[in-house]
């Protein structure tokens, strides 16, 4: 790591320890040796898109139990080239006209508003970029059935609902009473579970198109999925002659995708799983009787079988959280920490992006820091 001519360090960028999660910011995930090797290997051919493009559909339809799938530049263009997918159909003309002129389209997406999530942009924009208008129904934390039924009109193209720790957990409709309602008036339903491990639960419960991140649990390269209903899917594709364009995927990421989609299936999950246990249970154990800190491991909030440490810092320890997670980042070895909540007073520690011997000097540092 780090000591080829442009790798990290002869590039000049400090080495970081990353407790926060898949974050684009440090560099999403360890990309897995499988999609590292796929992409080496096809790099310096020449091969014919279309047919790589097949293999990868064949590849994520294996993966997810879908009817075919689509690879996309990452999760946040698989969402515009969706939105624009369900405008347009299978009509080369209109895939041409988007995204300003929508003419004789559909062009508005019922988003429950708790949905709304920020994910580097707002998802409301990802639904503009395709030239649809975002519907936001309800408030955040209070969506009704009838809210979401009287917003889907003749001139709504689908509905969209995403899976993330980011949106509202409470106070709005689930997959399967949104799925019903938009399903009444045959529009589709995508669905961003762009960070959910579930491959296969969201299309099973009726979702019409489902977006993965390929970089984030995959492990593969930066890039996305699309995977669904075949004509839904072959209007994403068509999007490559539109506006997708823009948001160009390579062979590298291509190959790479399809190896980590594999790697996925025969990864040892139990025994990662039995390793961030460890880790977790080393740093709980290292902040167990500091006082003004509670330590605690918790489940993740959208249920992907991940858990984290939560640390809640009280006054009376005389520091706060936001104290302590700059603390951490100021280390000689950055140690970056799932920090969106430290003016609650809480953060996260995440196991899921751990270098062999990281765990310990995290815990070095919670020892350092709270002695
Ligand atoms: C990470 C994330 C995205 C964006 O994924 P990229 O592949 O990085 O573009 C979109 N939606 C949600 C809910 C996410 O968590």
């Amino acid at each position: 790591m780090g000591d080829t001519p442009y790798g990290r360090q002869a590039l000049g960028l400090r080495p970081i320890i990353n407790v926060s999660g898949t974050m684009t910011a440090l560099g999403a995930s360890i990309i897995v040796p499988e999609a590292i090797a796929a992409m080496s290997a096809i790099a310096p051919e020449f091969v014919e898109i279309e047919e790589l493009h097949h293999k990868a559909g064949a590849a994520i339809a294996r993966a997810t139990g879908a009817e075919a799938g689509f690879v996309t530049a990452s999760a946040a263009a698989g969402i515009v080239i969706a939105v624009a997918a369900a405008m347009t159909g299978e009509n080369l003309h209109a895939v041409q006209r988007l995204p300003l002129d929508t003419n004789g389209l559909r062009t508005e997406i019922v988003i429950q508003r708790g949905h709304d999530v920020n994910y580097g942009n707002a998802i409301s924009q990802a639904a503009r970029m395709a030239g649809a208008t975002p519907v936001l129904c309800g408030a955040d934390h209070e969506v009704t059935n009838g809210q979401v039924a009287d917003a889907i009109t003749d001139r709504t193209a689908a509905g969209l609902f995403v899976v993330s720790h980011s949106a509202a957990q409470s106070g709005r409709l689930g997959l399967r009473e949104f799925t019903a309602l938009v399903h009444a008036r045959n529009l589709p339903v995508i669905v961003d579970a762009a960070s959910e491990y579930d491959l296969t639960g969201f299309l099973a419960a009726g979702a019409d198109l489902v977006i993965y991140s390929g970089h984030k649990f995959l492990g593969g390269p930066t890039s996305g999925i699309v995977a669904g209903r075949a004509d839904l899917v072959a209007a994403c594709r068509l999007q490559n002659n539109g506006l997708g364009r823009a948001m160009k995927v390579g062979k590298e990421s291509i190959a790479g995708l399809i190896a980590a989609l594999d790697a996925w299936q025969v990864r040892d999950h139990a025994g990662i799983r039995g390793k961030e246990r460890v880790a977790l249970e080393l740093w709980r154990a290292c902040l167990a009787s500091v006082p003004g800190i509670k330590a605690e491991i918790v489940p993740d909030p959208t249920g992907n079988p991940l858990e984290r440490l939560e640390i809640r810092v009280t006054a009376e320890g005389g520091t706060s959280a936001r104290e302590l997670a700059q603390a951490l980042a100021a280390r000689p070895r950055p140690i970056m920490v799932r920090g969106h909540q430290v003016d609650r007073g809480l953060f996260w520690l995440d196991p899921c992006n751990l270098h062999p011997g990281e765990a310990e000097e995290v815990a070095q540092a919670l020892r350092d820091l709270t002695a």
